[in-house]
């Protein structure tokens, strides 16, 4: 049975909440932007470390002979630190409710969740589990960056949003892929945050919230194939689909179009 466990990794909760990268325009709560100010501040070389500008941290390696080793050495001390800080506290203390609530959600769904994810998919569901590090609820994350870890976190927009979302997540799992394409990632979205939404909430149509901004075309473009996928009788496999589809897409796209920058 593919097992989902759901972890508040402190650390991490702190780093993504300080994210240049993911987080600089939104805050978990308004305090939070003190925090961070008094934080660069106090600690310059350590919050470049963990906030996404490390090419900083090589400049002071090179420069000043500084080791990364040692600045990470510094980074786990303060991070210890800070965590006796009345905001960081509440950071984790809200998460960890949270970490509650978006388990409560998987537990409850899981079994026709993971079931339709199968059917529509055509994959067997391996016996694994995935570890899910849950971030603050005020700010979204949404990822799975290899080796079985997904990162989770976000307002809901719709009920049962925790539920499709990591639907979406554990099929990155199981379709990984170093190229990154487009549309596999809007056959991923079509069938998690789209079919399977619906039908958890026995409500709802296709394409009523946005999704990935940068899928809104090549997901248009599949959605047809898909449409007609789902009404075959033929066994689903959703590798199969991807390689029809793109076949027909690049004669629309350009291929750099159907890939994802990274
Ligand atoms: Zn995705």
């Amino acid at each position: 049975m593919l097992k989902l466990k759901f972890v508040v990794d402190e650390d991490y909760v702190i780093a993504h909440a300080l994210s240049w990268i993911h987080n600089r325009r939104r805050l978990p709560f308004p305090a939070w932007k003190e925090f961070r100010r008094e934080f660069w501040e106090k600690y310059p070389k350590i919050y470049y470390l963990i906030t996404g500008f490390i090419e900083y941290n090589i400049v002071f390696c090179s420069l000043r002979k500084i080791s990364l080793e040692t600045q990470t050495k510094q980074m786990k001390a303060v991070l210890r630190e800070i965590k006796k800080d009345k905001r960081v506290k509440r950071l984790i203390e809200e998460t960890k409710l949270y970490c509650e609530k978006v388990r409560k959600d998987w537990e409850r769904n899981k079994r026709k969740a993971l079931k339709w994810l199968s059917e529509l998919s055509g994959i067997s569901l391996p016996s694994t589990t995935i570890t899910v590090l849950i971030t603050h609820p005020k700010l979204r994350n949404g990822v799975y960056i290899g080796e079985k870890i997904i990162c989770w976190g976000g307002p809901e927009e719709y009920p049962n949003f925790n539920t499709a979302g990591l639907c979406h997540e554990i099929l990155h799992y199981l379709t990984y892929s170093r190229k990154r394409s487009k549309i596999m990632h809007s056959i991923i979205e079509l069938l998690a945050e789209e079919e399977i939404r619906i039908r958890l909430n026995k409500k709802g149509r296709y394409f009523q919230y946005p999704g990935r901004k940068d899928l809104k075309k090549i997901k248009r473009f599949v959605f047809p194939y898909w449409k007609r996928y789902l009404s075959e009788r033929k066994e689903k496999n959703i590798f199969e689909l991807e390689k029809k589809i793109q076949e027909n897409a690049l004669k629309k796209f350009r291929p750099s179009e159907l890939i994802h920058f990274v």
